[in-house]
């Protein structure tokens, strides 16, 4: 699953929105929901997030947090799937396979206690191939930082990923799939098997709704929601209202459609260019991109400012923190998390210096030329079902 997410601050991951947190202690539900967002409201963590989304509504320049809001983990790059446009599924990604072990999360999120809002625990890879996955959900919860991931779904046929998702207290669980048959699907998504998906999604509701029935009335609050994604495609975009009926007749929670991404290569790289316009929908409000005088693909429109550099840490399976979810190939390494401390990579003369020049010079960097963020936001729609 490559992580590309709260950019443009149009995209609110669900784990803020709801009040789940109030289901783990069961004295905190006497306490109004208004009172207990204000005491969330005072950590950190949140006043920097509030501070950023003021920005950004006034339509100023961001400013880099004292801590990242959000980290990006990603628990391996490894991947069962071969998608095109991805750096892990097209084979390109010139990083060595490695899975992050559970001391090393643990050395992470530890120093997050407090601080950061949320762990996307997902990256260039398939999350759930590694072992460890659920024994870090349930790591970064215990220290009170929100979990989510992403999934191709191929795993869900597997009985204890479906049981220890609804248990590890994940908050929210992201089901990436491009099709509502197996021709469309496996047409982006190539070796995902559909059947296997859909039977792996309906019973993973069913666990999830079991378990938090049994609980009883505020058992929902344990469990964690589902949301289907789809990237609207040429081959799949008379499928949205298809796909919208599957995410109903599945029970999941959500259904959001996103923009293709050229997923952190550069505009003027003439494979991922002749890809992504060989995917490109009909449909002009779909997509980000237009197919310019020359027949190759061009962004809309200019950039305004990038504000995940300033929220958002991403750190690759091996350690090296790089600048943002699009730098999935590591071309940007501003240190090692393993060897520095984070809020001293946060705040150095490295990522200081990168933050200056893509606010100077977006253009310069090449990765931030087929980037969405600053620009229309890369979630179509999202609907709450
Ligand atoms: S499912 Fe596709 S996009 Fe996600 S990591 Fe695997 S190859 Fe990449
Ligand atoms: S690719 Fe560039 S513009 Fe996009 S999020 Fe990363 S640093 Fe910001």
């Amino acid at each position: 699953m490559k992580a590309t997410r709260i950019s443009g601050g149009s995209a609110e991951p669900p784990a803020f929105r709801g009040d789940a947190g109030a289901g783990r202690l069961p004295l905190l539900g006497v306490i109004p929901a208004r009172l207990r967002r204000a005491a969330r409201l005072a950590s950190a963590g949140h006043a920097d997030l509030l501070l950023q989304r003021a920005c950004a509504a006034l339509r100023l320049p961001p400013f880099p947090t004292r801590f990242p809001s959000v980290l990006v983990i990603e628990p391996t790059n490894r991947c069962n799937l071969r998608c095109p446009l991805c750096p892990t599924g097209s084979g390109r990604l010139p990083r060595e396979a490695r899975d992050m072990t559970l001391a090393e999360f643990r050395s992470i999120v530890e120093q997050a206690r407090g601080r950061s809002l949320l762990v996307q625990l997902f990256f260039c890879g398939e999350p759930f191939l590694n072992d460890d996955l659920f024994a870090m959900i349930r790591c970064a919860a215990q220290l009170g930082i929100a979990v989510e991931t992403s999934t191709n779904g191929m795993l869900l046929s597997s009985e204890r990923v479906r049981e220890e998702i609804v248990a590890s207290g994940l908050r929210h669980l992201i089901l990436s799939l491009d099709g509502a048959d197996q021709e469309t699907l496996q047409a982006y998504r190539a070796g995902a098997r559909f059947e296997t998906i859909a039977a792996g999604v309906r019973a993973l509701v069913e666990t999830r709704d079991r378990v938090a029935a049994r609980a009883g009335g505020g058992g929902s609050a344990r469990v964690p929601t589902i949301e289907l994604q789809m990237i609207v495609m040429k081959q799949n975009e008379h499928q949205r209202s298809a796909m919208l009926a599957l995410a109903r007749d599945w029970g999941v929670d959500w259904f959001t459609e996103k923009t293709l991404s050229l997923m952190g290569s550069p505009l003027d790289d003439p494979q991922a260019n002749a890809t992504a316009r060989g995917l490109l929908p009909k449909e002009p409000d779909a997509s980000r991109f237009r197919v310019a005088a020359d027949g190759r693909l061009a962004a809309k429109e200019r950039p305004g400012h990038c504000r995940l550099i300033h929220q958002t840490a991403v750190i690759l399976s091996n350690g090296t923190v790089v600048p943002c979810c699009y730098d999935g190939e590591g071309n940007h390494p501003l240190g090692n998390v393993f060897e520095s401390r984070l809020e001293d990579i946060w705040n150095g003369e490295g990522l200081r210096a990168f933050r200056s020049l893509v606010h100077a010079h977006r253009d310069r960097v090449p990765m931030c030329t087929g980037c969405p963020e600053g620009r229309r936001p890369l979630v179509l729609r999202r609907t709450r079902l």
